[in-house]
């Protein structure tokens, strides 16, 4: 048995990550810690709850002298670092926690595996050659791209919102340690994920609960600013691929080729719905263009040709697929809680 510390597991991507890796490898004990802020829930992990190979920590990744007492407790040997704070709007608001728990809480968890796996810069303890440290980031470190051309992991970082700042920033540190130390680090630089069990406050279950509930839905802007949207499950492939197989000190930047407007993200969703739950208008006609955020980054597109020929990764799920098994997972989910 291997013990690997999964941090932010009671999130939407950590929850679904947990899932997958307790189902593929036998040979893992995986402990999450969370700190169970309001973007995490207990409910995403209730299938799991009582596995043998499953365990919860509820704690803070700043916490230096619980990340400590982790690593020596289950004797970990590696990390993916999920936990962190997601929303761009919030980070408008309130950008402190944002540095604290991304930046400082990466920095806590990297320096703790440095010194639980490392006797000094590239001089491993005996057995723990191939600890890994893997850091989940986002493509929204490169800034922003004008109508054309996609970000490669050679983009230059032009980070634009307190949140894209913060992950960039962690992403520095966590680059810093493989060279620094030539700790073994990976980075995977992921595009918009959508899937089961992701916040209420993002998008896609934005538009689902508000067109059920016969809401206005909120379109930022002219809904005009494009993300290239992938499945949840797709990442996690890709994170298991490059845990276990990435160039150490590498950095993969993960993505699906399917860019789409946030309105085309909202008429695709009410076109489901009306299938799936019609009412006497299509729900289309809920959609309101809102104040736009400050600073909204206009076109993210992902050049994920790397991993590709690197480590044959490429997505599975087609969006037509994904997306309606998407809307049929939060119809069921809304209706049980409203
Ligand atoms: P999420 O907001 O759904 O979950 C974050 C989890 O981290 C929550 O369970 C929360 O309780 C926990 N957490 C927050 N602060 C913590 C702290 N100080 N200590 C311990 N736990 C803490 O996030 P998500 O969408 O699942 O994203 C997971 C990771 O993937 C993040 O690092 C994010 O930057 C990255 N990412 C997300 C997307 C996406 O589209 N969702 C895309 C690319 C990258």
């Amino acid at each position: 048995m291997k013990a690997l510390l999964i941090t932010g597991g009671l999130g939407f991507i950590g929850s679904n990550l947990l899932i997958y890796l307790l189902t593929k490898y036998p040979n893992y004990v995986l402990i999450n810690l969370d700190k169970l802020t309001y973007a995490g829930s207990l409910n995403n992990v209730k299938d799991i709850v009582q596995h043998p190979r499953y365990k919860f920590i509820q704690g803070d990744i700043c916490n230096r002298e619980l990340v400590q007492y982790i690593f020596v407790e289950y004797d970990i040997r590696g990390v993916i670092n999920l936990a962190a704070e997601t929303h761009v709007d919030n980070s408008i608001k309130q950008p402190d926690v944002f540095l604290q728990t991304n930046v400082l809480g990466t920095f806590t968890l990297l320096d703790t595996a440095y010194k639980y796996w490392m006797v000094s810069p590239s001089n491993y303890k005996s057995s723990y050659e191939n600890c890994m440290f893997h850091h989940i980031s986002t493509d929204e470190v490169y800034g922003s791209l004008g109508e054309t051309g996609a970000f490669s992991e050679t983009t230059p970082y032009a980070p634009n919102s307190p949140y894209s700042a913060s992950k960039a920033s962690s992403d520095m540190v966590v680059r810093s340690y493989y060279h620094t130390y030539a700790m073994n680090t990976v980075i995977t630089n992921c595009s918009n994920n959508y899937g089961p069990k992701q916040h209420d406050e993002k998008l896609i279950p934005t538009i689902i609960r508000n067109a059920l509930l016969g809401s206005t839905i909120p379109i930022y802007g002219d809904g005009s600013n494009i993300r290239d949207w992938l499945h949840v499950n797709d990442h996690c492939e890709a994170i298991d691929l490059v845990f276990h197989c990435g160039k150490k000190g590498s950095t993969y930047n993960v993505g699906s080729d399917n860019e789409q407007t946030n309105l085309e993200i909202a008429q695709v969703i009410c076109a489901i719905l009306d299938e799936m739950s019609p009412k006497n208008i299509s729900y289309s006609k809920l959609i309101e263009y809102v104040e736009d955020r400050a600073g909204h980054d206009k076109r993210y597109a992902v050049d994920a040709s790397k991993i590709d020929n690197e480590l044959g990764w490429s997505p599975n799920k087609e969006f037509e697929i994904g997306i309606r098994e998407t809307v049929d997972w939060y119809l069921k989910y809304y209706k049980n809680k409203y």
